[in-house]
């Protein structure tokens, strides 16, 4: 399977690491992007210190992404492979640990 790189913090208030994951193929209803720029913002901070509610480790701040979809699942319609998108707040279903 193919891999990509992401920034991860393994435990609460601890350090960002460069690792490599999996590459998730999307979902029913789900489109991949490859991520080409990222903000950072306070709540990627409290993130990092674990200090949302129900919070699992290890975990990938970052949610204010801009990229390209580059991968389509099942029954997505409206979507193709080479848009470039915006969202204003990517949740990512495995943008995180699980
Ligand atoms: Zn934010």
């Amino acid at each position: 399977m193919a891999k990509m790189r992401a920034v991860q913090v393994a435990r609460a208030g601890g350090p960002l690491e460069l690792v490599e994951r999996e590459m998730p193929e999307p979902a029913r209803g789900e489109v991949r992007v490859r991520v080409e720029a990222c903000g950072v913002c306070h709540g990627d901070s409290l993130t990092v210190e674990g200090q949302w509610p129900d919070l699992s480790f290890p975990r990938l701040p970052g949610h204010e992404i801009a990229g390209v979809i580059d991968a389509i699942g099942a029954g997505v319609v409206g979507w193709r492979a080479g848009t470039g998108l915006c969202p204003p707040h990517a949740s990512g279903r495995r943008r995180g640990a699980g």
